[in-house]
């Protein structure tokens, strides 16, 4: 292997050249399960023929021009977004962690206009925002920061899940003016909070002035089986956060907005020079069309219940199972040791998952699966622990 790249990841031994649905082949020829998606991106699968029609046509036509220009396709991607989300107005960004920078950058102007000269922000435990500074600082995981200090000011953390804890928060520190969540965490295990959490962060930012703020980069564009994790609860957050599967693999962020946090940022206070452009959101405006004309989000909750049932049948005289969750089609299956290397045994065996969090299979497959690929799934991977344990 050249050394020619940066060493920023631990890379397994395997180059894919090309895709299909939930199907990937290497460049020997191997074929495997992509039940990943590249940490949750490719959520139409691979080589998606409506996707990569319209990037084609786009490419054809125009790649990029500017956003001191007008933007057809970011019009039309931004207005499919906010009728989606009910927000009121997008900012295009070109990644995950860049659309949390946008989201932090809002909620501390926020605080600015209203006379609050040290904004804080209340983030979680065990979250995770992304690598640039801001957002690094803002993930609750030593790992990720460590070496990076000075981390950046002005997060105070809690614990995930705990409302009361949030509540002391706002008695004691009236410096804070968001907070900011994932719905379900994925990094972090995929955690999924008690029915009524997001509900009752709503009702705390509304009490307190605070803007609600989702990190739905992994959790949005249908994979919860809603379109938006928190529209399970049936609550609007202040503001979201989305990437991966925005774009199916073409790299682009958003941050969205609504009511008064979509006004704060004006000409001259944020910017990309790519965010946006007219390659990205043709195929992004392909992906959302995509979704609706499947049915996907639907699709979603139903395959992941499928296999959560299957898992949990299967699973069940398994004792090194601890625990099974899902929330659609984000699923961890948690061991009760370490098993990071089931990751490299899965990908010989021509599997693709990930291990989080030392001790949790998290399976973030295709919503274009068929049911006969999600029962599949499910027996590869009960034989993959019941080889390991
Ligand atoms: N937020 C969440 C919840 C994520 O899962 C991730 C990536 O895994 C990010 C932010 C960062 O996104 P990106 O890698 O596109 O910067």
């Amino acid at each position: 292997m050249s050394n020619s790249i940066m060493n920023t990841y631990g890379r397994m031994d395997v180059c894919f050249s090309h895709g299909e649905g939930v199907w990937l082949w290497d460049d020997k020829g191997s074929k495997y399960f992509d039940a990943l998606c590249g940490i949750a991106v490719t959520g139409l699968g691979h080589a998606h023929p409506n996707v990569s029609k319209a990037i084609c046509e786009q490419a054809n036509k125009l790649l990029h021009t500017s956003n001191l220009y007008q933007i057809a396709a970011q019009q039309q991607l931004a207005d499919k977004l906010t009728s989606i989300s009910t927000m009121d107005r997008v900012f295009f960004s070109n990644s995950g962690a860049e659309a949390n920078e946008a989201m932090i950058k809002i909620a501390r102007l926020f605080g600015s206009n209203k006379g609050i000269s040290k904004p804080a922000m209340v983030v979680m435990e065990h979250s995770f925002h992304g690598r640039t500074l801001a957002t690094l600082s803002a993930t609750g995981n030593r790992k990720v920061q460590a070496g990076f200090e000075p981390l950046v000011s002005g997060f105070v953390r809690a614990p995930y899940d705990d409302i009361e804890a949030l509540n002391t928060i706002a008695k004691n520190n009236s410096n804070v003016v968001a907070v900011m969540v994932e719905p379900v965490q994925g990094e972090g295990g995929v955690h999924i909070p008690k029915v009524g959490y997001l509900k009752a962060i709503r009702e705390l930012c509304d009490k307190n002035g605070w803007l609600m703020m989702l990190d739905e980069v992994q959790t949005g564009m249908g994979r919860t089986g809603q379109w938006f994790a928190h529209q399970h609860e049936g609550i609007v957050p202040d503001v979201m956060s989305l990437a991966k599967s925005l774009g199916n693999g073409v790299p682009i962020g958003a941050c969205l907005a609504k009511g008064i946090a979509a006004e704060t940022l004006v000409p001259g206070t944020h910017g990309s020079t790519f965010g946006g452009n007219p390659l990205v959101c043709a195929a992004a405006v392909a992906v959302i069309d995509a979704i609706e004309k499947d049915n996907l989000v639907a699709r979603a909750e139903h395959l992941g219940a499928l296999i959560n049932t299957q898992l949990i049948e299967k699973c069940a005289a398994i004792e090194a199972v601890v625990s099974i969750r899902n929330k659609g089609l984000m699923i961890g299956v948690e061991l009760d040791r370490p098993c990071t290397e089931l990751v490299g045994i899965a990908l010989k065996e021509g599997l693709l998952i990930n291990v989080t969090a030392n001790s949790v299979i998290r399976l973030l497959p295709p919503l274009v699966m068929s049911d006969d690929d999600a029962n599949q799934l499910v027996d590869r991977i009960v034989a993959l622990i019941k080889a390991f344990v």
